[in-house]
């Protein structure tokens, strides 16, 4: 049989998952394992931090020193971790309702912060695990258990709310678009700060069937068809950039000084030791 060479990052006796048939989530998931893999991290010095939901369920199959957390808390532990060890490479996985609703503070405070801190949200655009409810990403008109005639909010884009909060590498891709969501997991695994990257993934159980749009190949193609590369969309006129069409790419990137390494010089001057 063919062994790939990051399955020893998966803890084989949790598998098979209990996501859904055709869950966008393991694309996502192997995604960040081959990210690591290219970044040439290990299981020694990679922790995996995620919260509550469909999503956060990666942590329980990833084998490396992981940590499920509490609903929208995974940044708060994340953070914790990092601060009192540094030379841990920390990664966080989220959701869209976990990272920008429950865990809405953390989040922008820990842009805001710049901690050197790796966030994929895994963005399936509604509550799955809790039943179908409404996310702060939940697109304009689209049915939730909470919003059975579609939704009336107004959903967050998180690339631009990461930015404006100070986050310091801002990236999205999808679950169709797989080795670009790779390189652009690897490339924020580079930046020195908080690095934020939004993966869409399709959820046919809790998303697609409430709003009718089909089988999970039809969310994907619905991704083939809909993104468009950060450099095309930019030359494209406003008109062309309406309905469905997104954007994916990288967005934003800055060098700024890590919440981590000012730590550290807090730590040199009251007389610490520092990591
Ligand atoms: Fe995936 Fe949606 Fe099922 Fe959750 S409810 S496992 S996100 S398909």
């Amino acid at each position: 049989m063919l062994e790939r060479s990051y399955e020893k990052f998966f803890r084989q006796n949790r598998l098979p998952h209990l996501w859904c048939p055709g869950c966008g989530n393991g694309i996502v998931m192997k995604a960040i394992v081959q990210a690591i893999e290219k970044k040439g991290w290990t299981q020694d010095n990679t922790v995996i931090v995620s919260g509550i939901g469909c999503s956060s369920r990666a942590s329980g199959y990833m084998d490396f020193d992981t940590l499920h957390t509490a609903h929208g808390r995974a940044i708060p532990f994340a953070t914790g971790i990092k601060l009192a060890k540094p030379k841990l490479n920390v990664v966080v996985i989220t959701g869209d309702g976990d990272c920008t609703a429950i865990g809405g503070n953390h989040f922008i405070h820990g842009c805001r912060r710049n901690i050197d801190l790796n966030v994929i949200l895994f963005n399936n655009n509604i509550y799955g695990m809790t039943g179908g409810q409404a996310s702060p990403m939940t697109p304009l008109g689209k049915k939730a258990t909470t919003a059975p005639y579609g939704s009336i909010d107004r959903p967050f884009d998180a690339c631009n709310l990461a930015i404006a909060a100070g986050a310091t590498y801002v990236a999205r891709s999808t679950a169709f678009h797989v080795q670009h969501l790779v390189t652009m997991i690897k490339d924020s695994f580079d930046n020195e700060g908080f690095s934020f990257v939004e993966a869409l993934v399709q959820c046919p159980t809790a998303y697609g069937r409430r709003n009718r749009i089909g089988e999970p190949a039809k969310m994907m193609q619905w991704m083939k068809d809909n993104a468009v590369m950060k450099n095309a969309w930019d030359k494209l006129p406003d008109d062309k950039k309406a309905g469905e069409k997104f954007p994916i790419g990288l967005f934003y990137k800055t060098e700024n000084e890590s919440y981590n390494i000012a730590y550290q010089k807090v730590i040199q001057a009251a007389g610490g030791v520092t990591k």
